[in-house]
């Protein structure tokens, strides 16, 4: 119950969907909380809300400094600041194939970067990556996102790799589709939002969208104490789409 006491946690993108679910998880479970977000004014406490863009090494830079500073260093990673992209290969112009990757892919080098320092000080230290069931299961009209997520999950392995023998653990969750404010944003923007979300919830087996809270549980569970012998690995939250 509470296995991050002692602990500091920095979440990126953590001030909605899936990232404030998870630094509430975090500080329930005991440990110190900073949520990086673009927006961070509405981060509820105990948790510590910081502005920072991850596009911007120099922002990165300051809020990974303040958060390690506020909270005693950092023991814990999420990389799961993310944004979306719909189209085909056709659709996509170079811009928003570089403005996406900039936030999706590199966005993880620039804060991982700037964390290792303090994670390297740490005995419990361990990096959780947001990726998606994108990176593997051939989305239609996700094809820029898709590339963007699949960067993320062989950035993952690479990481654990090269992070394994300093006791830094780099896991990434897959979730399917979660009701999180960005979806319910793709259902507003739709012709028909209930048509919508039926296909949305058809498409895992569960017949259900994932909650917040159950990729958070998956997140808790990477990035703690239970998953000491677990790095490189990838751990699906999907309602089963992965098996299909
Ligand atoms: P969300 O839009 O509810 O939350 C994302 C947060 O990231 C927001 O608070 C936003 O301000 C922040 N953010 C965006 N760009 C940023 C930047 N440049 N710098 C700092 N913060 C930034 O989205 P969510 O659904 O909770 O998604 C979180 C992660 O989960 C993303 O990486 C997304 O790709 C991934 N994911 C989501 C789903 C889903 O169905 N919702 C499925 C699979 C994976």
């Amino acid at each position: 119950r509470n296995e991050f006491a002692g602990l500091a946690a920095v979440v990126t993108g953590g001030a909605s969907g899936i990232g404030l679910a998870t630094a509430t998880l975090l500080a329930d479970r005991g440990a110190r909380v900073a949520c990086l977000d673009l927006n961070p004014e509405g981060v509820p406490s105990p948790l510590l809300g910081l502005a920072a863009d991850v596009r911007d090494d120099g922002s990165v830079r300051a809020a990974v400094a303040a958060a390690a500073d506020a909270l005693g260093g950092i023991d814990v990673l999420v990389n799961n600041a993310g944004i979306g992209a719909r189209g085909s290969v056709e659709e996509n112009s170079d811009e928003e194939w570089h403005r996406v990757l900039d936030v999706n892919v590199v966005g993880i080098a620039r804060v991982t970067r700037a964390a290792l320092p303090h994670l390297r000080a740490s005995a419990h230290a361990a990096i959780v990556n947001t990726c998606s069931i994108a990176a593997s299961a051939g989305l239609p009209q996700r094809a820029l996102y898709s590339a963007s997520k699949g960067a993320v999950q062989a950035l993952t392995m690479a990481m654990a790799a090269d992070h394994v023998r300093e006791g830094i653990r780099v896991n990434c969750v897959n979730p399917g589709t979660v009701d999180t404010p960005w979806v319910r944003r793709l259902l507003d923007a739709a012709d028909d939002p209930a048509g919508e979300l039926a296909a949305l919830r058809a498409r895992q087996p569960t017949g259900r969208l994932v909650s917040a809270d159950e990729v958070a549980a998956a997140i808790a569970y990477l990035a703690g104490p239970l998953a000491a012998a677990t790095t490189g690995s990838v751990l699906a939250v999907d309602g089963g789409m992965h098996g299909l």
